[in-house]
């Protein structure tokens, strides 16, 4: 005998930073109203893009234009986070950005800071010194160091964040499935028909936020987006006293060194309280999603990466013993423009909304834009979504605004 498929109003397909935001604020949007949120993995787990322990979080983004109105709604709603959990999931330490006063980023802040008004505070060489001196290691190009601080920065931890959006919706009635793969998405003219492993079910309106996995779902996304494999790195101190959160903001550094080369890293205060995330942003593999990347197979950082990281960390800081004392290996999905895929799918009449392609830069953004996949799910429109976000990317906006490739 044929079963009519569970009907519920709203699906969200995974369940990660930006599909558990996504599941908060449909909650938030549509009260009353069946959500369902369904994820591959365990409800919270080491296999997505947010793992990791930290995330910088930064409101004077050199990238500027439609990112800043965005990034600051969503520092309002990492507040409302933390104050509904009673957790530090953002952290509002800060950011610093340290480097030659003339580095092109520094200079890019600045401009964006000026143009938007932003709260900063600029250190000179000796200032910096004496504020910050873990940053004082070497400075082994001619121009000594400025920096350029930004007060509503911060630090997120991401996997809480998972958890806490979930949390928010499951206690406003969704219901979340976990360790279950959706395997096709099939929209029709009254509902969205959506294949998982625990059989089907139908929906009103579908929101796909499967991250780096987008290519199971939209092949037709995969010449647009490419996976890219991330290590992070942590070293240890043998005084942790500088990099207490208290005594240092989420950070980041470029070194132009004597021949011309540029070092760069970016990192985060002590969290675990002995050993300092600094990273170095450099991509170790490449592929359609993660299930092709040989490199998180196998877990296996390249020695000769890991060599240049360990020469390089206590160049950065004062006092850093230079070999890693945690490592661990993420990917995300990079998109050619680096601007997200945040729009309707199209051909699906507003019933199906992907949110993926989050280039290296979703987790500052992840509240907001949940809140935007969420709003284009309950009205069909929204009005924080920029055009340079839509998903035909061919016909995308041109925008001076794209986020460059870069990770943090
Ligand atoms: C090393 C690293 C450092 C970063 N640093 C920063 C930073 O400092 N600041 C910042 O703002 N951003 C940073 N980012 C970027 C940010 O973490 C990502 O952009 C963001 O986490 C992507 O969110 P997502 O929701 O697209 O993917 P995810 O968080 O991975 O969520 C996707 C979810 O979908 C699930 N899923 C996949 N396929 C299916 C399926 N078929 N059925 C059901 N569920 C499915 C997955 O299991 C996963 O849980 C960094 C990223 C990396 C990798």
């Amino acid at each position: 005998m044929m079963t009519t498929p569970a009907h519920y109003d709203y699906v969200v397909i995974g369940c990660g930073s930006i599909g558990s935001m996504t599941l908060w604020q449909l909650t938030e949007l549509a009260p009353g109203a069946s959500v369902l949120g369904i994820e591959r993995f365990d409800r919270v787990h080491t296999k997505g893009s947010y793992s990791g322990e930290s995330r910088l979080f930064r409101v004077a983004l050199k990238e500027g234009g439609i990112y800043i109105p965005l990034v600051q709604q969503a520092r309002g709603m990492w507040l409302e986070m933390n104050e509904r959990s009673g957790r530090d999931i953002f952290l509002p330490v800060g950011a610093i950005s340290v480097g030659p006063a003339d580095f092109p980023t520094m200079v890019q802040t600045m401009e964006v800071i000026e143009e938007f008004g932003l709260d900063h505070e600029v250190l000179d060489a000796a200032e910096l010194a004496e504020r910050f001196p873990v940053f004082a290691a070497s400075s082994p190009g001619a121009v000594p160091d400025a920096a350029i601080i930004d007060p509503a920065g911060g630090g997120i931890r991401p996997e809480l964040s998972v958890a806490y959006a979930q949390q928010f919706a499951i206690d406003a009635g969704a219901q979340l499935w976990d360790n279950t793969r959706v395997l096709a998405v099939e929209p029709g003219a009254e509902s969205t028909l959506i294949r998982t492993e625990r059989g089907e079910i139908t929906a009103g309106k579908v929101i796909v936020a499967n991250g780096s996995w987008t290519a199971d779902l939209y092949p037709d996304l995969a010449g647009h987006i490419s996976v890219q494999s991330i290590p992070l790195t942590w070293y240890l101190p043998l005084d942790i006293t500088g990099f207490l959160p208290e005594n240092l903001p989420i950070f980041m550094r470029d070194i132009v060194r004597d021949n011309g080369e540029i070092w760069h890293c970016y990192g985060a205060p002590t969290i675990d309280g002995y050993s300092v995330k600094i990273s170095h942003g450099d991509f170790v593999g490449e592929g359609t999603t993660p299930d092709d990347l040989e490199v998180l197979r196998t877990g296996e950082i390249p020695a000769e990466v890991l060599q240049v990281f360990s020469e390089r960390a206590s160049t950065f800081f004062t006092g850093m013993l230079d070999a890693p004392v945690r490592i661990s290996l993420h990917h995300d999905g990079f998109t050619t423009d680096h601007a997200p895929v945040l729009g309707h799918a199209p051909g699906t009449d507003g019933a199906v909304t992907v949110a993926t392609g989050m280039s290296g830069n979703g987790m500052k953004f992840a509240p907001v834009y949940g809140r935007i996949a969420a709003e284009l799910a309950v009205t069909g429109d929204s009005p924080l979504r920029p055009a340079a976000f839509d998903y035909p990317v061919t016909a995308r906006e041109p925008s001076a605004t794209i986020i460059p490739a870069a990770i943090h």
